[in-house]
């Protein structure tokens, strides 16, 4: 036999995402505040309706139908406006396969989700980054960025890994600016952490447009991140051609009952997102004080704070002081951000144990 396979020259460009890890280097298990995930758990309500849900040698419900009812009479949209996905992260890859193509451009900030950039390679399409505006979305940059080749444009709000997050008015100029038959993804894994007055008016968006999509997350505020589950909303177009390239069974039977469950137990969503508000605001304020050593972190609005090293104590020497003290943060130096942690919003007691450490390696650097 002669030849082997090559894969696609736009598969091989691809680097590979790269998770947040729970060990250091030696191999010790740590405390994960890499992934962004719940320090509060799941809902009680979640884990016993993923306890009690039967069917493991049944196909799950291919359209999980009671999940997007559930999802619509929670945020008052028409569950045929509603495609759930195997995370949020099947849902971007999908949009991109939808609309864009070999010659076609994909649109991004600089700072923004990992996936983004292996979203369009997979389609072959060509990744396109415009500058951000001090770690924020910049909408201008954005815009000017947009070319006749331009397909598909991705934006987080709250956005990983900086935390900043852009006003409904700036969300809204985008959109306006856009030619109307660029797809819009707004990726708003984060959104359920934004208090009163802070939504970005997204939701609203994908109602009102043909050509936007929101897309949302069990991973984050609803401590769901094990079982992979995401949806997105938009014009039943949009909506028909994901659920024309989706996986036919892309959400599992326990999946689809405890987000069901989940979203009952809005008590919870509030103490996590509350929880969040208070310590994320606390862990700032600790970092900010340090900005004599040349430490401070990107007002952020997520469940993590991006804090930069810009002094004498760089961003690999708290990482492995973090280590030290057993805890797994995120260091992104292949996206650009080799002088910055994104730290996970934990416990109080856990927040307060990593601002010392910080502290303390900072006083000690000089
Ligand atoms: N979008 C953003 C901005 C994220 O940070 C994440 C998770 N890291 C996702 C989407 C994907 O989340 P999931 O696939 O777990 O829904």
């Amino acid at each position: 036999m002669q030849g082997r396979p090559t894969p696609k020259p736009w598969i091989e460009a691809i680097h590979a995402y790269v998770p947040g890890k729970a060990r250091g280097a030696d191999g010790r298990a740590l405390i994960k505040l890499s992934a962004n995930e719940n320090p509060l758990g799941t809902s009680p309500a979640a884990i016993a309706a993923f306890a009690e849900a039967t069917g493991a040698a049944r196909y799950p419900d291919p359209d999980a139908a009671a999940l997007r009812e559930a999802i619509g009479a929670v945020h008052g949209i028409d569950a045929g406006r509603i495609v759930c996905g195997t995370g949020s992260d099947e849902l971007l890859n999908l949009a991109a396969q939808a609309y864009a193509g070999p010659d076609d451009e994909v649109l991004f900030s600089r700072f923004s989700f990992s996936v983004y950039d292996i979203a369009a390679r997979r389609c072959g399409a060509t990744p396109v980054e415009a500058p951000d505006r001090d770690y924020a979305t910049d909408v201008d940059a954005l815009l000017a960025a947009v070319t006749g080749r331009t397909r598909v444009v991705f934006v987080a709000n709250p956005n990983n890994p900086t935390g900043t997050c852009l006003p409904k008015a700036e969300i809204a100029r985008l959109h306006a600016g856009l030619p109307g038959d660029v797809l819009f993804v707004l990726d708003q894994a984060y959104a359920e952490y934004l208090t009163e007055g802070e939504d970005d008016g997204g939701l609203d968006l994908a109602a009102a447009h043909a050509n936007v999509l929101v897309t949302r997350t069990f991973s984050k505020i609803y401590g769901l991140a094990g079982e992979r589950i995401g949806w997105a909303t938009g014009a039943p177009e949009l909506i028909a051609s994901l659920n024309r390239i989706r996986g036919p069974f892309n959400v599992t039977n326990h999946g689809q009952a405890a987000a069901t469950a989940a979203l009952a137990d809005q008590d919870f969503v509030r103490r996590s997102r509350e929880h969040n508000a208070v310590e994320l605001a606390r862990f700032e304020a600790a970092m900010t004080a340090l900005g004599n050593h040349g430490v401070r972190p990107v007002p952020g609005k997520a469940n993590f704070s991006l804090v930069l090293f810009e002094g004498a104590l760089t961003a690999v020497a708290a990482l492995g002081a973090l280590a030290e003290g057993g805890y797994a943060v995120r260091h992104l130096p292949g996206q650009g951000l080799p002088h910055a942690l994104r730290i996970t919003i934990g416990t109080a007691e856990q927040m307060d144990d990593i601002a010392r450490i910080i502290r303390k390696s900072a006083e000690q650097a000089g």
